[in-house]
């Protein structure tokens, strides 16, 4: 399976979520490759990589100068492997739109190592430029991260043209994984309200899992592990299990119940389910 994590809006949690859905399915006994298509290179640093030491990164693949296998590395992270990004990507799209086969050169190139993989997982850029249209035409299923702001609101427009574009264009079979509201808070009306709204325009697609606002996921990355590696017990690390969980279909083995909540009688409800 090969997901693409994307949304055009920035800092909405792709990132995040390739980090540790990926590192999630490979503590799950998944084969995952991240693939890092996005010039900041986060999901590189995420896991802890350092960018000056690659010989070969997404750019070298893109550009036809590296086989991927070549540019893949392996992480100390239990069955994850990571195609890394660097700066130099930002010159790729510009270098890509005179390219032939210039939306399809991920794809082909996933296509000569997919089977070494049992989940990949595709890191987009905020933008709708050709990286993401190479990450969005070599997936199956795209996962698409939001805020539960009103601006989301705005942005789910221009994506739904994106996809129409894609699937008419690219990719037909591309199919929309779900949405996942991220740094979301239950009990603001503006989530509820932003969430019924997504439901409205993509029925049956939000994703049951919602990833609260936690600190430990944003921490994370400055020591450059996933949150699993980094603080197992917190609510940030519970939520991406749980869309791991959703995403296989999978019932989560059943958890002990602690002795004290000290939660409201509605999260404590919420919790147990
Ligand atoms: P970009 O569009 O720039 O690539 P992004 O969509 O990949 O951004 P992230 O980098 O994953 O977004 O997240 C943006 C910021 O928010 C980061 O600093 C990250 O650590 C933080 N963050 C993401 N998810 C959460 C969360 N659930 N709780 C707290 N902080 C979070
Ligand atoms: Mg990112």
């Amino acid at each position: 399976m090969i997901y693409a994590v994307g949304n055009q809006k920035g800092g909405v949690g792709k990132t995040t979520t390739v980090v540790n859905l990926g590192a999630w399915f490979g503590s799950h006994g998944k084969r995952v490759l991240c693939v890092d298509i996005d010039p900041q290179g986060n999901t590189t640093t995420g896991f802890g990589i350092k960018k000056r030491e690659l010989k070969y990164s997404s750019y070298d693949v893109l550009s036809g100068k590296v086989k991927i296998t070549d540019a893949i590395i392996e992480t100390p992270f239990e069955g994850v492997s990571v195609l890394p990004a660097t700066d130099d990507l930002a010159g790729a799209e510009i270098e890509l739109s005179r390219a032939e086969h210039r939306t399809s050169r991920l794809k082909m190139q996933l296509l000569t190592c997919k089977d070494q993989y049992d989940i990949i997982l595709i890191d987009c850029p905020p933008a709708l430029g050709l990286l993401t249209l190479n990450g969005l035409t070599a997936a199956n299923e795209l996962i698409i991260p939001m805020l539960a702001e009103f601006y989301a609101l705005e942005g789910l427009s221009q994506l739904t043209n994106t996809l129409k574009i894609v699937r008419s264009s690219f990719n037909p079979s591309l199919q929309i994984a779900g949405i996942l509201f991220v740094m979301f808070d239950q009990r603001l009306n503006v989530s509820r309200q932003v969430e019924a709204e997504v439901e409205k325009y993509f029925p049956g697609k939000v994703f049951r899992t919602k990833i609260p606002r936690n600190v430990r996921l944003s921490e994370a990355p400055s020591h450059g592990k996933p949150v699993f590696y980094y603080d197992k017990a917190s609510k940030g690390a519970e939520a991406y299990e749980e869309l791991g969980y959703e995403l296989l279909k999978e019932e989560p083995p059943k958890k002990e119940k602690k002795a004290f909540f000290f939660g409201r009688k509605k999260d404590k409800e919420k919790n147990e389910k």
